[in-house]
């Protein structure tokens, strides 16, 4: 291989202007990443449908799909997510290869140097991902890699992959937290947020999406030492919060002491910590007491005005940010979905296609209530309509506090501010001594606050 390949790449980053091309990620329809236990594999094979690495112009973005292929003597079915979510990991082994998320939101980079130093076909990545998967998990005797690079050849296996991810879900719909006697714990993301770790139960899926119950448990019991393993719940102090002692321990000891407590169906206390590989984001709206969904293809703002990417960079990182809490698709459709805030019912706004994607698990007489990008564009618009369609947000008292303020709070704050996206940020501070003010540049920090005002100066104004 051209390139050395290792777990010390992981991590790695490729920013726009070091890519040579991009695959998948936000701009192509259709991606996808799959694995399939089968009789029929020849060990060692590599198909390329669509154009090569080498074919690709420098600085253009293609459809991926890698469907992978293993056989082996005890393998079963319920192995196959574990073994998907290790492209994610192996992808990243590649010097010069960034890989990010999971299924039919995969997204990679091949950067311009890998690529000169000779990194320039699909039968090279697809080699290392087969020898990768036999020799990290020795339960797999054959592997083949094919890849899909077009929009065209990858219609029909995306269209299959979309029937497998589905099936899966379904299946771990119908087991709930009290159904069984033990939890399971994933580190696999914590190259990326080192002290992150998944709690996977039937009622909370593990927040990338590709690991259900069913999944974790398949992978505990061929490799118990490996990252993914069992957690005993233990002593359960609040089964509504999801609270369990055996969590906070498993969290406390993987965290390296950095978490101490968890509550499994809250975003606002004590929330599961987020890696970065999350599908969709539950966020606070407080100015009017409830939550918005938003995923990760979701193009455009959301109702508070931050795209997914700069809500993104407030949640990941493996820390317990109450109030942007990382979640998986799947956890919408589950009963305890946030309970301990509110649940479902405090869902008042969502992106639009995703709204559609689990209008069938939502309460029936909830669906028409949760307010869309196509039906409002800011907070005042959404206060209105949640009150025009009686959104039972509009009972409770966190509402009544949020929209009412009371005369002390309207005196003191002139009008409501809009929140400030994350990142990068320059702003001038007008008469702030000498001429012209003067620049504050904040570079690559993030600024954690509980509240930030923004008042509008008056000169008439009483202080
Ligand atoms: S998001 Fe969680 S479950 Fe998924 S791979 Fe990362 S640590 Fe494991």
């Amino acid at each position: 291989m051209p390139i050395d390949v290792g777990p010390v790449y992981e991590g790695e980053r490729i920013r726009g202007n070091q890519m040579y091309v991009e695959l998948g990620g936000p701009k192509i329809e259709k991606k996808f990443e799959l694995v399939r236990v089968s009789k029929n594999v020849t060990d060692g094979k590599v198909t390329i449908n669509g154009p090569d690495l080498k074919d690709m112009e420098k600085g253009s973005t293609h459809p991926i799909g890698i469907f992978v292929e293993v056989f082996g003597k005890i393998l079963e079915e319920d192995l196959e997510a574990v073994f998907e979510r290790r492209i994610h990991e192996f992808c990243n082994f590649i010097n010069g290869v960034m890989h990010l998320n999971q299924r039919y939101t995969n997204w990679m980079r091949v950067s311009i140097q890998a690529f000169e130093k000779g990194l320039n076909s699909f039968q090279m990545i697809g080699t290392i991902l087969i020898r990768l998967f036999k020799a990290e998990l020795p339960i797999i005797e054959k592997a083949q890699v094919t890849f899909y690079t077009d929009t065209k050849s990858i219609e029909k296996p995306h269209k299959m992959a979309m029937e497998v991810y589905n099936a899966r879900d379904e299946r771990a719909r119908g087991l709930h937290d009290e159904d069984v006697d033990m939890f399971y714990g994933c580190v696999l993301c914590q190259s990326f947020a080192p002290t992150h770790a998944c709690c996977i139960t039937p009622d909370r899926t593990s927040l990338c999406g590709s690991i259900n119950w069913f999944d974790a448990r398949a992978a505990a019991k061929v490799d118990p030492k490996g990252p993914i393993f069992e957690v005993v719940p233990g002593e359960c102090y609040d089964v509504f919060a999801g609270h369990y002692q055996g969590i906070n321990d498993m969290m406390k000891k993987r965290s390296l002491g950095e978490i101490e407590k968890v509550y499994l169906f809250s975003g606002m206390e004590f929330p599961h910590t987020s890696c970065g590989c999350f599908e969709a984001i539950d966020f606070y709206i407080p100015e009017l007491g409830g939550h918005g969904i938003i995923d990760r293809s979701h193009d455009g703002p959301a109702i508070n005005g931050l795209p997914f990417s700069a809500m993104a960079n407030q949640t990941g990182g493996g820390k317990q940010m109450p109030g942007f809490n990382g979640i998986s698709i799947q956890y919408i459709a589950s009963p305890k979905y946030q309970q301990y805030d509110g649940g479902i019912k405090n869902i008042v706004w969502m992106g639009k296609a995703l709204k559609d994607r689990v209008a069938e698990f939502l309460p029936a007489d909830l669906v028409d209530k949760i307010a869309t990008e196509e039906d409002v564009n800011d907070i005042n618009a959404l206060q209105a309509w949640l009150e025009e369609k009686k959104h039972p947000i509009i009972e409770t008292d966190a509402y009544k506090i949020a929209v009412g303020g009371g005369e002390e709070e309207e005196e003191e704050y002139e009008t409501a501010g809009a929140m400030v996206p994350m990142g990068t940020q320059t702003f001038t501070v007008g008469g702030a001594g000498g001429l012209g003010g003067f620049k504050v540049i904040l570079k690559n920090c993030k600024i954690h606050a509980e509240s930030v005002i923004i008042k509008k100066l008056d000169g008439k104004r009483k202080k």
